[in-house]
C-alpha cells in the first residue's frame, strides 16, 4: 500500500510544469527554447509554497525551546503564511492566533478559522502605537505565556527551509541545467533561499526578482500596488541583498492580465504574484530568445492558487474598478497585457 501518515508528508517536491502558449514564441524558439518551467506550489497541501516555511519554522522552535507542546504560535499574517502554520500546528497539536487588519477579507478569516485557528481583528484606522492597533496587539498576545511569534520577516528558517528544500528541488529537477531563476519578493525567503543554493551549485546561475512597481525592491518608496502577497515598504531581514542579480518591475495591470492569461491559456488558476513573476518570466525568455540562447532553462515559481482572488483578478467588475483590462472581449487572451 502506498500511502503517508501525516499531510507535512506530502510538502514540497512540487512538479516543474513547461509553459508554452503564453510565451508567445513564434518559429524555432518554440520549439527548442528557451524552457520556462513553472514550479507549481499551489500543490502544497496548505495551498502555498508558506507550507515549507511554516513546517521549519515550527521545527526549529520546537527543537530551541521557543515553542513548547500546547503552545501557542501567534502571528500577525492573514494570507498564506497563517494557513501553513494552522495546518502544521494542527498537526502538531499547538494553538494558533492570527492577527489580521480589518481590511482582510472575511473569506480569507474563514479559511484561518476553518483550520481551528482563532483570529483576531484589529482596527485598520488606528495608529500603530494605538493599544489596538495591530502590531500592539500581536506583541501582547505574542508576550503571553507559552506563546511564540514565528515572524516570518525576520526569521532566518524562511529563507533556510528554500535553501534546503526548494532550491535542491530545481537543482535535480532540471539536472543541473538551470541557467535563470525567476520569483516574486515579499519578505524575500524564496528567493534569498533558492537563490543561494543555486548559485553555490553554479555561479552562473543568474536570479532575477520580480516586484510589482512602487515596491522598495524595484526603486519604489512603498506606493500603493494590488497584487497581493509580493513587495514591501521596507527591507525586511529575511530577502539577502548580494542573491538578485536583477530585479524585473512589473505593472499591477501587467500582473493581472498574464494571470488571466495563465488560466486560460495553461490552465493554471494562480494569485496574482505568479502572474507578476510569470510575466517577468515570459519578458526574460523573449530577450534570450532574441539573443539565440535556445539552451536557456528558466525556472519561475508560482506560489498560490488563482482560487483565493476569485472575487479580485478574476472578476471583470473588480478589474474594472481600478481601471485594468478584463479582457473578455478576447477570447484567446493574446492582446490582454501586451
Ligand atoms: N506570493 C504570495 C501570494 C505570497 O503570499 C508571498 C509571501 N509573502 C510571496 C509571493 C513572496 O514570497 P517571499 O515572502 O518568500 O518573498
Amino acid at each position: 500500500m502506498d500511502y503517508v501518515n501525516s499531510l507535512l508528508e506530502l510538502i514540497g517536491n512540487t512538479p516543474l510544469l513547461r509553459l508554452q502558449r503564453s510565451l508567445d514564441l513564434t518559429g524555432n524558439e518554440a520549439e527548442d527554447g528557451p524552457l520556462l518551467l513553472a514550479k507549481v506550489e499551489y500543490l502544497n497541501p496548505g495551498g502555498s509554497v508558506k507550507d515549507r516555511i511554516a513546517t521549519r519554522m515550527i521545527e526549529a522552535a520546537e527543537a530551541s525551546g521557543a515553542l513548547q507542546p500546547g503552545g501557542t504560535i501567534v502571528e500577525p499574517t492573514s494570507g498564506n503564511t497563517g494557513v501553513g502554520l494552522a495546518m502544521v500546528a494542527q498537526a502538531k497539536g499547538y494553538k494558533c492566533i492570527f492577527v489580521c487588519p480589518d481590511k482582510v477579507s472575511e473569506d480569507k478569516r474563514n479559511v484561518l478559522k476553518a483550520y481551528g485557528a482563532e483570529v483576531v481583528v484589529c482596527p485598520t484606522a488606528v495608529a500603530p502605537e494605538h493599544p489596538d492597533s495591530y502590531y500592539n496587539v500581536s506583541d501582547r498576545l505574542a508576550s503571553q505565556p507559552g506563546a511564540w511569534k514565528p515572524d516570518q520577516y525576520s526569521n532566518p528558517n524562511n529563507p533556510r527551509s528554500h535553501y534546503e528544500t526548494t532550491g535542491p528541488e530545481v537543482w535535480e529537477q532540471t539536472d543541473g541545467k538551470i541557467t535563470h531563476f525567476v520569483a516574486g519578493v515579499g519578505t524575500g525567503g524564496t528567493i534569498s533561499g533558492i537563490g543561494r543554493y543555486l548559485k553555490e551549485k553554479n555561479p552562473e546561475v543568474q536570479v532575477i526578482g520580480a516586484d510589482p512597481a512602487g515596491s522598495v525592491y524595484s526603486g519604489g518608496s512603498g506606493r500603493p500596488y494590488l497584487v497581493e502577497g509580493v513587495g514591501e515598504d521596507f527591507w525586511p531581514e529575511t530577502y539577502d541583498r548580494t542573491v538578485a542579480d536583477r530585479i524585473i518591475e512589473v505593472s499591477d495591470a501587467d500582473s493581472f492580465a498574464f494571470t488571466r492569461r495563465l488560466a486560460r491559456e495553461e490552465a493554471l488558476l494562480v494569485g496574482g504574484s505568479s502572474g507578476m513573476a510569470a510575466y517577468a518570466a515570459k519578458q526574460l525568455a523573449a530577450e534570450l530568445a532574441a539573443e539565440g540562447r535556445t539552451d536557456a532553462v528558466i525556472v519561475v515559481l508560482l506560489p498560490d492558487s488563482g482560487r483565493g482572488y476569485l472575487t479580485k483578478v478574476f472578476n471583470d467588475e473588480w478589474l474594472s474598478t481600478y481601471g485594468f483590462s478584463t479582457g473578455t472581449d478576447d477570447a484567446s487572451g493574446r492582446t490582454v497585457g501586451e
